[in-house]
């Protein structure tokens, strides 16, 4: 079975489609988001503050000029701003903040001794090492008192709660890889440093969480090898995919956007919409209209009944029509899920003549087979009567 890393299963957790392009299909692209790009120029310069720590302190402004230099050796045309109104420099004054508000913080930079930087781990999640697991740790730290520490930067502009924190599944997985690696890691202090905040967040997790996280990601690795249908899932997270020309949920908004103003309402897929959004608009109006049309015959209807009742006639007389009412006593069974309901069916069970009245409901025979309710000889025997066919759900949405 290949490596996972915790990236690749969160990618597969938020859309399968993009899971696909990356990791199956393997599909480069070289579009980036600007925050990451600035997230990348960060750790670069963390990297450099500890690496250099062993000999000496990088000085405050040989830390920043190195920075500015990377950011400006790295920029490349692929580099994508999303944020409406803000430009390159913005995001590289915000770097500059947060290794300023990092370098004041932390220095002199003697919270312990540095085991190593951005660490490449691998390492089984089980006994028989059929699950394999892989990261990257930002810094492994041995501090003072004999504990290890792993330490991650965030340069995101999202603060989360500890519990948040403490549910976090990629330092308790690089735990799991410490303690693998080094048994003598008794003690593992997950460190999160949340720049854009200068706050630092902290999280320590149990054996027993462990193993339970253990499982739960076995588990999430067994879904993704069995999946063979990757859809597309949309999310806010689409703004940063590099994958639209080959999405089939953003394809065509790409392939309009890129049309002259003059040239859009003639693109045939656009028609296609127009036309079905007219549609859709008249439908709700004339809907609109039968829900009051409705609700006035209802009351005529109840003033009908209420006459012929006064009045003791099954026949009314109007000027070009007449209306017959007419009353008859029907049995009414229990409504669907209620205890009187169950308690009835089971009566005609006990009676014998259940099948009398029982029949087949074809949504929850459906539903069962394409959940794989059954399977063996039972699938194999209810398969011959069923089939399977393409149904096309057909919405509308705003942009
Ligand atoms: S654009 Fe959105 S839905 Fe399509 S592959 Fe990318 S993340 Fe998935």
């Amino acid at each position: 079975m290949p490596e996972y890393s915790i990236s690749q299963l969160g990618t597969f957790e938020t859309c399968p489609l993009q899971y696909k392009f990356i990791y199956r299909d393997r599909i480069k692209r070289y579009e980036e988001g600007i925050e990451a790009f600035l997230g990348q120029r960060f750790h670069e310069a963390m990297e450099r503050l500890y690496m250099e720590r062993a000999f000496r302190v990088v000085p405050l402004e040989e830390l920043l000029a190195d920075y500015e230099k990377q950011w400006a050796e790295k920029w490349h045309g692929e580099v994508k701003i999303k944020k409406e109104g803000r430009i390159p420099d913005d995001y590289r004054l915000m770097g500059r903040r947060f290794i300023e508000d990092y370098y004041k913080r932390h220095h002199p930079f003697e919270e312990g001794k540095v085991l190593g930087l951005e660490r490449y781990i691998r390492f089984p999640l089980d006994e028989a090492a059929r699950y394999n697991f892989k990261g990257i740790i930002d810094r492994l730290m041995l501090a003072p008192d004999g504990a290890f520490e792993v330490h991650d930067y965030k340069t995101g502009s999202t603060l989360p709660g500890q519990s948040e924190v403490d549910a976090d599944r990629q330092l308790a997985l690089y735990q799991v890889g410490v303690q693998t690696l080094w048994p003598e890691a008794k003690e593992v202090r997950l460190v999160w440093h949340y720049v854009a905040f200068d706050l630092e967040m902290r999280s320590a997790r149990t054996p027993g969480a462990l193993e339970a996280l253990k499982i739960e990601i076995m588990g999430l690795i067994d879904r993704v090898e069995a999946t063979t249908e990757f859809e597309p899932c949309e999310s806010a997270l689409c703004d940063w995919c590099p994958y639209w020309d080959l999405c089939p949920v953003k394809k065509h908004l790409l392939k309009v956007e890129g049309l002259p103003a003059d040239e859009w309402k003639d693109e045939p897929g656009v028609k296609i919409v127009d036309a079905y959004a007219e549609r859709w608009r008249r439908k709700r109006e004339l809907e609109e209209e039968q829900r009051t049309v409705d609700e006035e015959l209802e009351k005529v209807r109840a003033a009908a009944i209420a006459f012929a009742e006064r009045e003791g006639v099954q026949v009314i007389a109007g000027t070009g029509r007449r209306l017959r009412v007419t009353g008859r006593e029907r049995v009414v069974s229990p409504a669907k899920g209620s205890e009187e309901r169950e308690a009835l069916e089971k009566e005609l069970r006990a009676l014998g003549v259940w099948d009398e009245v029982a029949m087949l409901d074809p949504f929850t025979l459906e539903k069962a087979v394409a959940e794989g309710k059954w399977e063996g000889e039972v699938l194999e025997r209810i398969r011959t009567y069923v089939r399977t066919e393409k149904r096309y759900t057909v919405t509308l949405k705003e942009y």
